[in-house]
């Protein structure tokens, strides 16, 4: 089942040409559309289903600077400050609000981790407290667990995914970027190297630039151009409780669950670390660059070849830009939630929380995850076709970067100053036998 999402109306008429074509309507796409406007250009947005379907309306809605990878601080400073921009230049509420990230744990090896960490983010301005149990229980005084201590961070935030993606494309269209809705890109033509056209399935828009923000599409649709993008699927599980009382205004992360106080009353919950890896022939191909990830991550994550290995099989032959593609096939990625993710969550949830013994569930979805081998992003130009960036594999946490890394990709696009430093995020790291870090390594 999809979670609820607001809807926007398309564009009737595809243009001829545009400066930049992007690929793809979720949170990603739509701030490079709309920097890209601000900076101008004419735009093309197109959406294969409808804008924030995917992941940016299935995400738990975090926007955090909090326990991060260190190259993704910048972007994600850079983020909350434009989120709040945002919501202002556009008009409309976007749900964020900088109601703060906490992360409590009974685990002092945990808790050690966290100290290094903030007094690392100290040094680069993120100022994240580390909280002993009585700081904890003054923030939380409605758990029945006895936290040994904390993490928070005051300038994170929220915002609201069923919300977002929508009124930033809305915005997007009153500067002038055409919105092309249930519109797949079927693949890039190039002259000399370079982008020429997008073909679409209601016809070709001659550009000289592609931003690519396709999510769990990026990889198959870059290798039908020749292009490797290592990234892999992992499927991961949220519910929203019905309104209930309030116990924590932001984001909270137990050692069990993750809650987010939602705009509607309720809370968007999961179970933390937990998800399916859906094998593809390709993450086979680069089994071993996802190797030491998957070593950390082993508890939480489950192993399996079903469909999508054998769609991979089909596809990874390429398609024809004349005929159907996979991206009219699935309009939406929609997977199914794991039923027992639900009822752990809940359980957790109610006993944990006496204010919450009575929630119940509203809703509850699945959704594919984009994951890189080191779960950093690829937001970089490619060497095999001049014109195309890559704005994809956000790993699970790219609704709160979402802002900055839109902006990147325009300035990349652009050739304008960056707005972080572009290096963290180059393609080139995951073939030029640079040693990957595991995912969040400090
Ligand atoms: C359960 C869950 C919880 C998460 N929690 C958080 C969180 O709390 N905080 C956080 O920061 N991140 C979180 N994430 C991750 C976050 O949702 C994603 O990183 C982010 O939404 C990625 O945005 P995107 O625009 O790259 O991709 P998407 O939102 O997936 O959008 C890609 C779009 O491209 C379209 N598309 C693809 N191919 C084509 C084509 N050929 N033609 C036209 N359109 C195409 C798709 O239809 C899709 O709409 C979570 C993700 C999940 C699933």
């Amino acid at each position: 089942m999809s979670p609820p999402l607001d809807r926007i109306s398309s564009d009737d008429r595809l243009p001829e040409a545009a400066d930049v074509v992007v690929i793809g309507a979720g949170i990603v796409g739509v701030c490079a559309a709309y920097e890209l406007a601000c900076k101008g250009r004419s735009v093309a947005l197109l959406e294969k289903g409808l804008v924030g379907a995917e992941q940016s309306s299935r995400n738990w809605g975090w926007c955090r600077q909090q326990g991060r990878d260190r190259h993704e601080i910048p972007l994600a400073r850079a983020s909350l400050q434009r989120w709040e921009e945002l919501q202002a230049e556009t008009g409309s509420d976007l749900g964020f609000r900088r109601t703060g990230v906490l992360w409590v744990t009974k685990d002092s090896a945990e808790l050690a981790t966290w100290t290094r960490w903030a007094e690392f983010a100290r040094g680069i301005q993120v100022h994240s407290q580390v909280l002993s149990a009585t700081e904890v229980r003054a923030l939380i005084p409605g758990t029945t667990e006895a936290w040994i201590g904390g993490l928070h961070t005051p300038s994170d935030g929220r915002a609201e995914p069923s919300m977002a993606a929508p009124a930033i494309a809305a915005a997007a269209r009153r500067l002038g970027v055409t919105l092309h809705q249930g519109c797949a890109a079927r693949g890039i033509e190039t002259k000399a190297g370079r982008v020429d056209a997008v073909v679409t399935e209601k016809g070709r828009i001659r550009t000289q630039a592609v931003v690519l923000a396709g999510g769990a599409w990026s990889s198959l649709f870059c290798g039908r151009h020749g292009i490797p993008l290592p990234l892999a699927m992992v499927k991961a599980t949220a519910f929203a409780t019905a309104p209930a009382p309030e116990v924590w205004a932001g984001a909270l992360g137990t050692p069990g669950t993750c809650i987010r106080r939602r705009e509607d009353g309720g809370y968007t919950v999961a179970l933390r670390g937990q998800g399916t890896v859906d094998l593809t022939p390709q993450d086979l191909r680069f089994a071993r660059a996802f190797w030491p990830t998957w070593k950390q991550r082993r508890r939480g994550l489950k192993m399996r070849i079903g469909k999508p290995f054998l769609d991979g099989l089909r596809w990874s032959r390429g398609w024809s830009f004349d005929a159907v593609t996979p991206f009219e096939e699935m309009r939406v990625l929609d997977p199914a939630p794991d039923p027992d993710l639900v009822a752990r969550g809940l359980a957790e949830l109610r006993a944990a929380w006496p204010n919450l013994a009575e929630a119940e569930v509203a809703h509850a979805w699945g959704g594919s995850i984009d994951s890189t081998p080191d779960a950093v992003p690829v937001i970089s130009a490619v060497p095999q076709m001049a014109g195309l960036v890559l704005a994809a594999g956000f790993s699970g946490h790219g609704f709160g970067i979402g802002p900055g890394a839109g902006r990147l990709a325009a300035d990349l696009v652009c050739g304008d100053a960056p707005v972080v430093d572009p290096h963290p995020y180059r393609y080139a790291r995951l073939f030029a036998g640079d040693r990957l870090a595991p995912a969040g390594a400090l």
